[in-house]
Order: structure tokens, then sequence, then C-alpha cells
């Protein structure tokens, strides 16, 4: 197995992220990197046609060599959000329920603030989907 190439231009893993709809593309786990369907070891480069996002579990079985090119080119091409559409977002319930570390916010969009700042914010919008975001921050040196 070569070793994993980590320095991906951020242009391109965005490209590769939103065509896999911001979920690994077999399985849709949000955790992403970006795996070369060609093996970067003979690439040497990034190219957005010949990569495409896995999470970290499916990027190792696909370094393993377990995942031929012709299965690449598949989910590259119908990756698991895309198929499984929006479905996950729809609340069918004139309720918001959130299960959040062990506790149960119902109908409270930001069940996450620091002081006066919200982290995290969950919405339910007039056609049934929720609004959500989620602010990271990493740490200046
Ligand atoms: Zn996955």
């Amino acid at each position: 197995m070569a070793p994993r190439c980590r320095n991906t231009p951020s242009s391109i893993a965005r490209q590769l992220r939103q065509e896999a709809n911001f979920g690994c593309a077999r399985c849709g786990c949000p955790v992403l990197e970006n795996a070369h369907i060609i093996p970067y070891h003979i690439t040497h480069e990034f190219p957005v046609e010949d990569m495409v996002a896995l999470c970290p579990t499916r990027h190792t079985i696909a370094d393993k060599g377990n995942y031929p090119e012709s299965y690449f080119r598949q989910i590259k091409e119908n990756p698991f959000n895309k198929i499984r559409g929006t479905e996950a977002f729809l609340i069918p319930s004139d309720e918001l329920v959130i299960n959040f570390g062990g506790c149960r916010f119902i109908n409270i969009p930001i069940p996450v603030r620091l002081n006066d700042f919200d982290i995290m914010c969950i919405r339910k919008e007039f056609n049934f989907t929720s609004d959500h975001s989620i602010l990271m921050f990493g740490r200046s040196s």
C-alpha cells in the first residue's frame, strides 16, 4: 500500500466534496478524504477526474486495492448522497426534535451557544427540510 498524499489542493478538494454531495461517495459519511483512483505514486498529480471523496474507512479499503477502477468510476458518477437525495433532512412532523449529548431538544433551534455566539444551529424550514450549520474553528498560531 502506497502512502497517502494529504496535500490535495483546496480547490480540488472542494470540487470533490461538491460532486459527492458532501459525503463519502460510497457510504455518505461526512468525514472526507480525497482518494486517487489512479494512485498518486503513479500520477504525482491531483487530477479531479481521477479522484473521489471517500471516508477514512473506505479510503483505507480502497488503498488496499479492494475496489476496481470501474467501481471507483461508478461511485464517483453516482455518489451515495446523490442517490439518497435529501431525504435525511426531511422533517415530516411539526416538531423539530434534536437528540444531542444525551439531551433532547424540542423546537429549540440553537442547542449549542458559547456566550452569545451560535456554534451550532438547526432550524426547520417551511418545506419540511432542516437548515443547519455548524461553525468550526482552528487555532491560529
Ligand atoms: Zn464511506
